[in-house]
């Protein structure tokens, strides 16, 4: 797809960023390119659309910015699933594995009915650890995810899914 590259090519890499030695992916710089934005949305738009989508459920704080552009194309609700504490209502939550500790993810009770079909979004898959804690949540409510969407994942796990439970991957580019 001729799109890919100026999408990757949008995004500003921060070395060191927030710790040293990292490599940080910043979709910040994406968003500010209106026809890489756009790019990345319908390129995700076109794929769901005809899947009988009826979820998209977004991971906080990045899977914000994609999700609900792609939900409200395609004719689904958007569902945030958060870190702790942010959601007022009735929850269940999550816990998955960080390099250092554990974090946790929250989903609203009754936001997803039982046989609907998920599609979970986020900006960048590394071990996988936070999809797989969204997947769970979804499965919990007795959503079947369909597969996970990111804008940028690691070759590693592009050949792995080795923590996706088993969840397809579809992932536009590579770290730059
Ligand atoms: P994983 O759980 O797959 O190891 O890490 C993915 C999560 O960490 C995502 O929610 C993603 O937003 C965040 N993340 C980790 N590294 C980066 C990065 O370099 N850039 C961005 N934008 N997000 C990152």
């Amino acid at each position: 797809d001729p799109r890919l590259q100026a999408i990757s090519e949008a995004i500003r890499v921060v070395p060191h960023f927030p710790k040293p030695g990292i490599m940080f992916q910043d979709i910040t710089t994406l968003l500010l390119d209106h026809k890489a934005f756009k790019d990345t949305v319908d390129i995700f738009i076109d794929r769901y659309r005809d899947m009988s989508i009826s979820v998209v459920a977004g991971v906080e704080a990045r899977g914000f910015m994609f999700g609900p552009s792609i939900a409200l194309a395609i004719g689904a609700k958007f569902v945030p699933l958060r870190k702790p504490k942010k959601l007022p209502g009735e929850v269940i939550s999550e816990d998955y594995e960080l390099e250092y500790g554990t974090d946790r993810l929250e989903m609203h009770v009754g936001a997803v009915q039982s046989g609907e079909r998920a599609v979970v979004v986020d900006d960048l898959v590394a071990t996988g650890g936070t999809l797989s804690a969204a997947i769970k949540l979804l499965e919990r409510a007795g959503a079947e995810v369909v597969e996970c969407a990111c804008v940028i994942g690691v070759p590693e796990m592009i050949k792995g899914y080795c923590r996706l439970n088993g969840k397809p991957l579809y992932i536009l580019v590579e770290p730059r």
